[in-house]
């Protein structure tokens, strides 16, 4: 399908498993069944009281201590992709939702199916790019009169999927910044690497600027700063220095639209260009390293990040973190969307 151009390269899976009522094709996905599978039976486990399942709740208790990933761990991981906080305790496991609502034990099944056909629903429009903007109203459902296509937010660029996701003015500051989570996804794999963090927090937890270990400190977007020379761009998303390796690495984001992607690389590169001469002076005998993190807005990424991912975290495990960056950067598209949404219809 991909060769076909039926579907965006390298995009989620997700988009073929929308049930037919739904207006998906129809084809069931086993991965997100698996899942929902396995947020029933971690519930189930935790709400029995049988004394035999106590064996099988230390068994996985264990485990979780010893740094495996059993079933409660995934299951915690899966609702908390469809927005549901579990709380796995002995006998009343409970859920939460990004509002802050209770969800009781019989009722998360129900919520985690219901998220994930929503936003199953959800990535399809915008991958066939059918979601409301005025451009496909006007353009390619003719349901509306009005010519005028300029977005109803920013009143400059065409309001079409490219602009709202990628180039609206209104959106920049705000909607833009939240796909750095996709960012945060990455640097702590780095951080707990160099031992700067034990465990890898859910990224909306935590975030402090700076990271220290002995030979090793990380800091996540804290401007450099240079005694004489002019350096204007001296702000990047991340940068870690090591002594040890004598490196510094420097890490930047984007997300720009499907067609800039390749662009973007040269334009960052040219970008810090002055930032890495300045680190050159400040770190004598170091190796300067910038790597640039592109992700478009719908998923999509080049081979050049995939190799730049398997350098930064190792190749056993960059497949799983670029999926999760993935995931970020789709989801926030979607929030992003809706907020535009909920912005010019009021
Ligand atoms: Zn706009």
């Amino acid at each position: 399908m991909v060769e076909n151009g039926a579907r965006h390269p390298l995009a989620s899976t997700d988009q073929l498993c929308i049930l037919r009522s739904s207006g998906g094709r129809g084809l069931k996905s086993v991965e997100s069944e698996y899942k929902l599978i396995k947020i029933k039976a971690a519930v189930k486990l935790c709400a029995n009281t049988d004394p035999t399942l106590k064996l099988v709740r230390e068994f996985e208790e264990r485990a979780v201590d010893k740094g495996r990933r059993p079933m409660l761990k995934d299951a915690s991981g899966f609702a908390g992709e469809l927005g549901i906080e579990l709380e796995l305790e002995h006998p009343e496991p409970v859920g939460w939702t990004e509002e802050g609502e209770l969800i009781d034990k019989k009722k998360i099944e129900m919520f985690a199916k219901k998220a994930l056909y929503t936003k199953l629903a959800a990535l399809e429009e915008l991958y066939q790019q059918l979601l409301p903007t005025k451009v496909y109203s006007t353009r390619k459902a003719k349901t509306s009169g009005d010519s005028d296509v300029r977005c109803r937010l920013c009143g400059k660029g065409q309001e079409s999927v490219a602009h709202v996701l990628a180039g609206c003015s209104a959106l920049a500051q705000t909607a833009y910044l939240t796909r750095h989570n996709a960012f945060k996804i990455l640097f702590f794999e780095l951080l707990r690497d160099r031992g700067l963090v034990n465990t890898v927090p859910p990224w909306y937890r935590v975030n402090k600027p700076i990271y220290e270990g002995e030979k090793v400190t990380a800091y996540w977007d804290i401007p450099v700063f240079a005694d004489q020379t002019e350096v204007r761009a001296n702000r990047i998303d991340g940068r870690i220095g090591d002594k040890a390796r004598k490196t510094v690495t420097l890490l930047e984001m984007s997300c720009p639209w499907v067609d800039n992607r390749d662009h973007k690389d040269e334009e960052k590169m040219i970008k810090y260009a002055p930032l890495r001469l300045e680190l050159k002076r400040q770190y004598p005998g170091f190796n300067i390293i910038q790597y640039n993190i592109i992700i478009d807005v719908l998923g999509g990424y080049s081979k050049d990040l995939k190799k730049s991912v398997r350098e930064l975290v190792g190749s056993e495990r960059s497949t799983a973190v670029l999926g999760r960056m993935q995931k970020s950067v789709v989801s926030s598209s979607l929030k992003i969307f809706e907020s535009h949404e909920l912005k010019t219809s009021s």
